[in-house]
């Protein structure tokens, strides 16, 4: 952070943002990595990068932020809303395929609480139709899904250095590039449609306008914030991986005896402990839940709304029985405390909390 400062560089692709990308380059094996303003501008990014024009169908899971739609309705598209599976709450690989026109130029696929979607399937379906899949990775930063790093997978991926995620600079985000094809063209794009980068590298001796483009990078700054955090990789993880399995620990016998289900994180996944989610019986008894939990002082909350019946998703023909398991998920899905400085005592207190509750419903 210091050094930030002291070295007197304060806008982006400084020597901490360059620290930034070849951490995450050779970490994860990517070719390029870009750090951007949040994974929103990651998600816009790659919406221009895949040249999405007015009239294009994008294939979005219901179950998301709503970044992931977003970022290509503002180029026109119109998003086409999949369904997710009960037990991963990942794109349900096996109703991909309905969805898949001759209009579809896109996948986005979130590998939800960083437990990698089905991509051996998602990735043959996408290729026998041309279409190319980019991963919204912003929970699963050093995930894996069969040896592979979550984000290494689609032709683009992105994540996200929110506040909320496992590592943080406030805001931020990436943009991971696996097709080299998009290398040139995304550094131009980050920097408002010029070739910036190649000037400040001594490839061109001027830049000026090329393409259509915008501000995606970050302060040193915050590269600097980000830079301190993904060094303590280790140290994060395994601290997250003892929250999560205390709560497993703690929770799997109640859990079971009260019919609640908790995340499922299959075999050949390695996930990377980004939240713990609790799925209880119907809404009725998640409101009773939360409200129950806030009067003993703990904090839980929900998400996500179905994108396909928000106004904007109606207003893309989207209605009630579209998605039929993201609507009865989200009505019951409840997460509970996870962050970094979270205490063994904390998570006691939490524990006991949930016992002490008395179901209301069957
Ligand atoms: C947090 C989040 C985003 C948005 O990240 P920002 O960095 O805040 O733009 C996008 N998609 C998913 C799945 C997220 O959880």
């Amino acid at each position: 952070m210091q050094h930030a400062v002291v070295d007197g560089k304060l806008s982006g692709d400084g020597q901490f943002t360059q620290k930034c990308h070849a951490l995450l380059e050779n970490q994860l094996g990517v070719g390029k990595a870009l750090l951007t303003t949040s994974c929103t501008h990651a998600l816009e990014m790659a919406a221009i990068l895949l040249e999405i024009k007015p009239g294009d169908e994008v294939i979005i899971p219901s179950f998301t932020f709503v970044s992931a739609a977003n970022a290509f309705v503002l180029r026109g598209a119109r998003p086409v809303f999949a369904d997710i599976r009960a037990d991963t709450l990942n794109l349900d690989e096996t109703k991909l395929e309905e969805l898949i026109t001759s209009r579809t130029k896109a996948i986005v696929v979130v590998h939800y609480a960083g437990v990698g979607c089905e991509m051996d399937a998602i990735l043959e379906i996408a290729g026998r139709h041309g279409v190319p899949v980019v991963e919204d990775n912003a929970h699963g930063l050093l995930g894996k899904y069969k040896e592979r790093y979550l984000g290494t997978m689609g032709c683009l991926a992105t994540l996200s250095f929110h506040e909320t995620k496992n590592f943080t600079c406030g805001e931020g985000g990436a943009l991971l590039i696996n097709d080299p094809r998009y290398v040139e063209r995304a550094e131009i794009i980050r920097e408002k449609g010029t070739q910036r980068s190649r000037f400040f590298r001594g490839e061109v001796d001027k830049y000026t306008w090329m393409d259509i483009g915008s501000s995606y990078l970050p302060s040193e700054i915050l590269a600097a914030f980000l830079y301190a955090q993904l060094e303590a990789r280790e140290v994060i993880q395994s601290t997250r991986k003892r929250i999560w399995e205390y709560y497993h620990e703690h929770l799997k016998d109640w859990a079971r005896d009260r019919n609640v289900q908790l995340p499922a994180v299959p075999s050949h996944c390695e996930q990377p402990y980004h939240m713990f989610y609790l799925l209880v019986s119907s809404l009725a008894e998640r409101q009773a839940l939360i409200a129950h939990l806030s009067a003993c002082e703990i904090n839980s909350v929900f998400h996500y709304l179905p994108l396909h019946l928000s106004s904007m998703g109606r207003g893309f023909a989207g209605k009630e029985g579209d998605c039929p398991v993201t609507e009865d998920v989200s009505d019951r899905l409840v997460r509970l405390p996870f962050y970094n400085e979270l205490t063994e005592a904390d998570q006691t207190r939490v524990v006991a909390a949930l016992k002490d509750f008395k179901r209301i419903s069957g």
